[in-house]
């Protein structure tokens, strides 16, 4: 028998910006739920440490924040729903959310922090060698590769990151790049170019992911150069693929305006999208920051704005009695 929820304002997503959200709408009186995803806790749930969120003076972890922010989103009066929605109807109101286990979510406003993920280069190789050496995320996987040699693709922030961390575990990390420079900052480019563990390849795109032995494991990339055309095989037993994120909009791509890379577009300066009741924040609408301090940040204006919605409404509807 199919279940259906009523909720004021109902939250997709459990990464920093839903749960802001969530704890904002709480204390504010409206009941909010909040529909966890596919990955309870967003991106921080796959990082280790984290030293750049405001308010503890020693390094933390990504999992355990996570878990704080939803005690604290429960504690003032969240409730936490573990579905996937499936479908969103957004061309009424309430709201409909379709979730996988059978229950209709009906809500008078929605927050949407569906987040980000990271992105693949797409090769069936590059499939293949998933969970065989072939990763996305060189903090959640870096340590498998503890003393043996590691590459990293891409030329952003992220890509330098990864490389940097990896050294932790790794003395010999190669960087893999298309082009013949990063668009990373350059305080990050500096600590590169400092860091005589890692090498760097310009110029240059993988074409297979290269798998060998019994049980198979990832031995290493075969790259070209996209000056001479020429191809060689990079060792390797580890493979992180930084090459950015694409956000998790799929569900709304018919219905809310999207940017021309998917992102949600939002009014400047607010979180409001563009069908009023429905707002968006966290990385599903920010490609720039993409930090959870500034996730949060538009949690909270999310939830504010939801607030300031429905309280408009029902001072019209009072005012026409
Ligand atoms: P970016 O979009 O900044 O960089 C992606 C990189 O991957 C680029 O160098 C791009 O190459 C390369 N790339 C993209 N597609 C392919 C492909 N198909 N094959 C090979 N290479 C590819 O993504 P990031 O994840 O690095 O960063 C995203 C945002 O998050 C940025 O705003 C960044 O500043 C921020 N960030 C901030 C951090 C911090 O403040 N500490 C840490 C991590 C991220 P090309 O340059 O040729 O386009």
């Amino acid at each position: 028998m199919m279940t259906t929820i009523s909720t004021r304002l109902a939250v997709l997503g459990s990464g920093p910006a839903g749960l802001t959200a969530a704890i904002y709408a709480a204390r504010a009186g409206l009941s909010p739920i909040v529909i966890q995803g596919i990955q309870p806790g967003g991106q921080l749930t796959t990082t280790t440490d984290v030293e750049n969120y405001p308010g503890f003076r020693d390094v933390i972890q990504g999992p355990w924040l996570m878990e704080e922010m939803q005690a604290q989103a429960e504690h003032v009066g969240t409730k936490m729903v573990w579905d996937h929605i499936s479908s969103v109807d957004l061309s009424r109101r309430p709201f409909v959310l379709k979730g996988d286990n059978g229950t209709e979510y009906h809500a008078d406003t929605l927050v949407i922090a569906t987040g980000a993920q990271a992105k693949w280069l797409g090769l069936p190789s590059e499939e293949h060698m998933k969970g065989r050496g072939a990763s996305a995320c060189a903090t959640c996987d870096g340590f498998f590769y503890r003393g043996k040699k590691v590459a990293v693709i891409g030329g952003g922030n992220t890509a330098v990151e990864e490389a940097l961390y990896l050294t932790n575990h790794s003395h010999d990390v190669t960087l893999i790049h298309r082009r013949d420079s990063f668009r990373a900052e350059k305080i990050l480019q500096d600590r590169l170019f400092a860091n005589d563990k890692i090498k760097v390849i310009w110029d240059s795109e993988v074409v297979e992911f290269v798998g060998g032995g019994d049980p198979e494991a990832l031995v290493g990339l075969d790259i070209r150069n996209r000056r001479t055309g020429g191809i060689s095989r990079v060792d390797c037993d580890g493979a992180f693929v930084a090459i950015g994120h694409a956000p998790s909009t799929e569900l709304f791509a018919d219905q809310l305006e999207l940017d021309e890379d998917g992102y949600i577009k939002v009014e400047v300066g607010t979180t409001k999208t563009n069908i009023p009741g429905v707002f968006a924040c966290g990385d599903v609408m920010d490609k720039i920051y993409r930090q959870a301090v500034t996730a949060a940040g538009t949690g909270c204006m999310a939830a504010l704005d939801a607030e300031k919605f429905l309280a408009a409404e029902e001072y019209q509807a009072l005012a026409a009695e």
